[in-house]
């Protein structure tokens, strides 16, 4: 039975559009959306991605939390039969504070599945406040249970598999313990690839000021280098068939390219799927 990703909206956020796409419209705010990704029709179900804990949270960041009901994670999967209960792996592509605020949510015998060199990195407080205590110490909770937690050391072990057709990679960009989540649905290879990728027309489509041919510009992140980034986008872009962000709308890769973007509003509710779906040009 062929995978498929059901597309979960946790709410949206407000910040500088800096903080996304290096150097572009310095000052001006920019509301983007948090998603997360159910990965239905395998052997267990797989969520990828938590969002935000609640909006008081996200002023540490001087950033503003726009999460309604609907957003809950509890209601985003009750619109697809679900409980936290039923879940049997949570995936964190990195587990800054918009990723991994809800683990609490879910009983201990949900496995949350973390590179260990991102769990490193989250007590180091070389980024703080970007990994927030409560989520943080919810994680060495799990640690310490049973079954709760589990690590990959993937720049070492390579792609792993964690259920058949989900596999696990170091996305080597935008925190040094990122991982991507590959899928293999019956259109083709699809990643969920985090943060590596903000904002795919920016970046990708028509990227900010970059005169070279085939050059993504960078994000606004500098917790690696510029050259690992823009390597990392075009991994995905050679190796993918369709990319999906946690802030911008999946996109779909033909012949290294983006080639379109899947038709859904943002902000506003998501109800897509993959492979179902309208796919618009870019
Ligand atoms: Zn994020």
């Amino acid at each position: 039975m062929a995978l498929e990703i059901k597309v979960l909206d946790y709410g949206d956020i407000e910040l500088e559009s800096s903080f996304l796409v290096l150097g572009h419209d310095c000052g001006r705010v920019k509301r983007v959306p948090v998603y997360g990704f159910l990965i239905l029709g395998g052997s267990h179900p797989v969520l990828v991605d938590t969002g935000y804990r609640d909006n008081a949270i996200m002023e540490s960041l001087g950033m503003r939390g726009l999460q309604f009901h609907e957003n809950m994670i509890e209601n985003q999967l009750a619109k697809h039969g679900l409980k936290p209960g039923d879940i049997r792996y949570i995936c964190h592509t990195h587990l800054h504070i918009d990723h991994a605020g809800k683990d609490d949510k879910f009983p201990m015998n949900t496995t949350v599945v973390v590179n260990r060199r991102e769990m490193e990195c989250s007590v180091s407080g070389l980024m703080h406040p970007q990994y927030p205590m409560p989520d943080i110490q919810h994680l060495v909770e799990r640690i310490h249970t049973p079954g709760a937690l589990r690590f990959e050391d993937l720049e070492l072990t390579g792609e792993i598999e964690l259920i058949p057709g989900v596999t696990l990679e170091a996305a080597n960009a935008h925190t040094e313990g990122s991982m991507n989540v590959h899928v293999q649905t019956a259109e083709g290879r699809a990643t969920i690839c985090g943060d590596v990728i903000y904002d795919i027309n920016t970046q990708i489509v028509e990227p900010y000021r970059q005169t070279q041919d085939h050059e993504p510009q960078v994000t606004g992140n500098h917790a690696g280098s510029k050259r690992a980034e823009k390597a990392a986008i075009k991994k995905l872009l050679n190796s993918s068939d369709f990319l999906l962000m946690v802030h911008d709308k999946p996109a779909k890769v033909v012949d290294k390219q983006i080639a379109g973007r899947l038709d859904m509003q943002v902000p506003g509710p998501v109800v897509s799927s993959l492979p179902k779906r309208n796919w618009f040009p870019v």
